[in-house]
């Protein structure tokens, strides 16, 4: 029987959900739920239904054997994820990592009193990443962890940007700098500021007449965002923004180095190259949903995240096949 799948929140991670359905055969995807008014929307996939996200809360639950909430971080995802947890067994992509520990004890209250599996923070980073970040450190116990993101673009920066005065559209990119990962795959341990670490490239359509002197510095100087980064700013057309930065690649490096109890040196890198960011983590969501669905129906409950997760609970195979293939 194909795994129920409901998607919460139609942006650019519940389209992605909604494509990635159609690559995992033992999945089916039963409803598209929305806060906005659902006859507005149009899905990709035809006959599925687009239901209001308030559907899911009155009355009886609905047949869902996972839900897969794609809200925004920010505020949607505190607020959500406890409260559809209540109900049903959920997933989400919960990337503001500061508050990780207090939405995992909310979600897992929720799910915990339901007899409901939720996984939180799943996705490449925190998801992928993270997991590779904890194994680097059990393999390597004594090294140092690098992280590197980019070539990729900030959507909160990509925000930021647009909220100054005279900016139509911008664009941030997240630039790992090339020598500083040498650096660190050369075996030779260096200490990075932030600003050795990464650069910010962003590209703004400004209105006409707009002080561009003005523009650039209200970005290179914006505390937390950008001061403490050396920044490039281009300014160029609407043309030029939709013809060349409508995507949304992003990716990033995973590296631990160090050196192992008889002294030989040891290093780990994972890497990730994503044409579409919300593509790839909505494909990672749905392979972990898949895990949500085992747990719950194995009878477990309350709030996990990628580190609880046995790989073979990722896969639509089974044990055989995972330790013919891949082992
Ligand atoms: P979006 O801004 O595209 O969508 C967020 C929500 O906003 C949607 O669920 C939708 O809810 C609503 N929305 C979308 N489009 C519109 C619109 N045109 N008008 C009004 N409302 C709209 O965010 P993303 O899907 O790109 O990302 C969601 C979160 O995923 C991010 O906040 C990020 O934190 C996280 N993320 C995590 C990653 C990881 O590796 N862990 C990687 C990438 C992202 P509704 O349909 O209910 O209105």
């Amino acid at each position: 029987m194909a795994t129920k799948i409901g998607i919460l929140g139609y942006g650019n991670l519940g389209r992605g959900a909604e494509a990635a359905v159609k690559q995992n055969d033992d999945m089916e995807l039963v409803g598209v739920f929305t806060r906005r008014d659902p006859s507005q929307l149009t899905i990709a996939t035809p006959g599925v239904p687009v239901r209001s996200a308030d559907d899911l809360l009155s009355g009886d639950p609905l047949d869902i054997d996972v839900l897969v909430i794609c809200g925004g971080s920010a505020t949607d995802l505190p607020e959500m994820t406890p409260k559809y947890a209540a109900r049903y067994n959920v997933i989400d992509s919960f990337d503001t990592h500061a508050r990780i520990p207090e939405h995992f004890q909310n979600v897992d209250q929720a799910a915990t009193q339901a007899g409901k599996v939720a996984i939180i923070s799943a996705g490449w980073d925190p998801g992928l990443f993270s997991l590779n970040r904890l194994m680097g450190n059990c393999f390597i116990p004594q090294g140092k962890d690098y992280t590197f993101w980019g070539k990729g673009v900030s959507q909160g920066h990509s925000d930021a940007v647009r909220r100054i005065d005279g900016v139509i559209d911008a664009r941030q990119y997240t630039i790992p700098v090339e020598s500083a990962l040498e650096s660190v795959r050369n075996g030779e341990n260096p200490d990075l500021s932030t600003r050795q670490k990464h650069t910010r490239q962003v590209f703004v359509v400004a209105e006409e007449g707009a002080d561009r002197d003005a523009i650039t510095q209200a970005i290179v100087t914006m505390p937390n965002y950008f001061d403490e980064y050396d920044s490039t700013v281009e300014f160029i057309s609407q043309e030029e923004m939709d013809r060349d930065h409508s995507g949304l690649p992003h990716g990033g490096f995973v590296l631990r180095s160090g050196e192992l109890a008889s002294g030989t040196k040891a290093l780990i890198e994972y890497s990730l190259k994503l044409e579409s960011n919300p593509d790839f983590t909505s494909s990672v969501l749905l392979a972990y949903a898949r895990a949500v669905a085992r747990l719950n129906a194995e009878g477990q409950s309350g709030c996990k995240t990628v580190f609880d997760i046995a790989p073979a609970y990722l896969s639509a195979h089974d044990g055989a096949y995972l330790r013919s293939h891949f082992l």
